[in-house]
């Protein structure tokens, strides 16, 4: 493990972390999210509040993720107050990739509560240097970008008025949850919603590993004139195998998600031919350092990067995504946030979608300002 370098430019103006907070959140949605095996009614969330010594203070966040990293909310609380805040307090927030590395190290899995205190003393170096989250992390290549909307409705009818609903708004990006339904009635789904919508629109499905090899063929087999852009993780997590040979008979790209919890299932993956692409998420590689990491790894092995929340994040974990949707390479296969599926957020101003896109928050750090009296109204009480 690296120590910190004691010759630092950085001693000389120290950012010393004073005190970690690690604050569980209950926020109900605006109408229920129906994935594979999933239904959700209430976002649980873990925020992390870093504090620096200057009064300065950063905030990470990360949904709880039970069917992804596995992560629930008594576990991520314990995990920063037991074991990775004492990693960092008394350290100077400056040694960021130091403190990563120390975080990362310092507890197996657990990537959420890793994520949530990592972006948090991002975001608070990020207001130290007056600069937002993509100037540290190599740059943007652009100051906005499209918003993939997600559908998850239990009738075609209802996907096909929202995603005519929503391409009013300026959407030109969909992904259509299956892996719940008979795969051929969702294919035909898929063609109706694409007939409906037209040809200018980006149409893509995630099915959240809820179909075996077969369901996944007859869905391919059946999907070709919804012209779909990819299919997300149709098989369970660890059918690599299965993944291989659905890629051979496969007419589009596969996509992984659940598969790739770090970056060597990314490469592992790239290098058996199964994916096209890999969907990132902070809460599944640990951070926003980590995740950069992997945008790099993904575009040198020629893959298409989708970066997405978790159902559902507030602006603080959005703003956080949107600042790597802009550094990110090739970032073609979407990006999408989740804070607008919440009834309320925790942000002074949160971030909203404007005729289908997200522009990258000027602000220093994530660039949101986290207002604490909405936090306290949703932390849930020991
Ligand atoms: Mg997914």
């Amino acid at each position: 493990m690296n120590s910190i370098p004691t010759d630092s430019w950085h001693e000389g103006d120290a950012l010393i972390i004073k005190r970690v907070d690690a604050i569980a959140l209950s926020i109900p949605l605006k109408k229920p999210v129906i994935m594979a095996g999933v239904r959700l009614d209430i976002s649980y969330n873990l925020l992390v509040r870093v504090e620096a010594k200057n009064g300065l203070v950063g905030w990470g966040e990360a949904s709880v993720a039970p069917t992804m990293t596995g992560d629930l909310l008594p576990g991520m609380v314990s995990a920063v107050n037991d074991h990775l805040a004492p990693l960092v307090l008394g350290q100077n927030a400056l040694h960021r990739a130091v403190l990563a590395q120390r975080i990362c190290h310092g507890l197996h899995h657990n990537t959420g509560a890793k994520c949530a205190l990592e972006a948090g003393i991002a975001d608070l170096v990020g207001r130290h240097l007056k600069v937002g989250l993509s100037d540290l992390y190599g740059g943007a290549l652009r100051d906005s970008i499209t918003a993939m909307y997600l559908l998850g409705n239990p009738r075609v009818e209802d996907d096909i008025a929202e995603t005519q609903a929503k391409k009013k708004e300026g959407y030109r990006f969909f992904k259509l949850k299956v892996g719940i339904k008979n795969p051929l009635e969702e294919a035909q789904a898929a063609v109706q919603i694409r007939q409906a919508v037209g040809p200018e629109v980006l149409l893509c499905a995630d099915a959240n590993m809820g179909m075996d090899f077969r369901s996944a063929r007859i869905f391919l087999e059946n999907t070709r004139a919804a012209d779909l852009l990819f299919l997300e993780q149709p098989l369970r997590d660890d059918d690599f195998d299965g993944m291989v040979a659905l890629a051979r008979l496969s007419p589009i790209g596969l996509n992984a998600d659940e598969s790739v919890s770090n970056v060597a299932a990314v490469i592992a993956m790239a290098r058996a031919g199964s994916i096209q692409g890999a969907n990132l998420k902070t809460i599944k590689m640990g951070g926003v350092g980590a995740t950069v990491h992997a945008m790099s790894v993904c575009a040198a092995l020629g893959l298409n990067i989708n970066l997405a929340c978790k159902v559902a994040e507030t602006s603080v974990g959005a703003a956080t995504i949107i600042h790597l949707g802009c550094v990110a390479p090739n970032v073609n296969w979407g990006v999408s946030i989740t804070n607008h599926y919440l009834v309320d957020d925790i942000v002074k101003t949160p971030i909203v979608i404007d005729n289908g896109q997200m522009r990258c928050p000027r602000g220093m750090g994530h660039g949101v300002e986290v207002d604490e009296a909405k936090v306290e109204r949703y932390r849930i009480r020991a």
